[in-house]
């Protein structure tokens, strides 16, 4: 959601470019929702940008409800999350597109795309996609 605190990472994605927080104390680099630095615990954290590259630590896949009224047969949507942890260090979730569980292993490469909701829809958000 777009605040004050967040409207930094939503620019950087709207431009294509993925965001994390920097720490101004010791300049370790953190997932973008964190809220203090995990190393020197200051609260006091700027933006940084990222290459977006990262590789899978982990992942879940999320099996979601058939629609009421789907022909009979349709298969249920599934959605895989993957944990990436980016070439800078901070970890962050995000959807895997244009593959599935099927194609992962621990360390594979990925690399950060946007998904761009349509116009009025909501904000880009950060998806992954594999490197092959
Ligand atoms: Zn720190």
């Amino acid at each position: 959601v777009r605040d004050a605190r967040t409207a930094p990472f939503f620019d950087a994605a709207a431009a294509g470019r993925l965001a994390v927080r920097s720490c101004t104390a010791c300049g370790r680099l953190l997932p973008p929702a964190a809220m203090a630095c995990s190393a020197c615990r200051s609260p006091a954290l700027s933006w940084a940008e990222v290459s977006g590259d990262g590789s899978v630590v982990s992942w879940i896949v999320m099996h979601g409800r058939v629609p009421t009224g789907s022909p009979e047969g349709t298969a249920a949507p599934t959605a895989v999350i993957v944990t990436v942890e980016l070439a800078e260090g901070p970890w962050i979730n995000g959807r895997l597109i244009d593959a599935t569980a099927d194609d992962l292993e621990l360390g594979s490469r990925v690399r950060v795309d946007f998904h761009r909701p349509a116009e009025g829809a909501g904000e880009p958000i950060p998806v992954f996609r594999l490197m092959r």
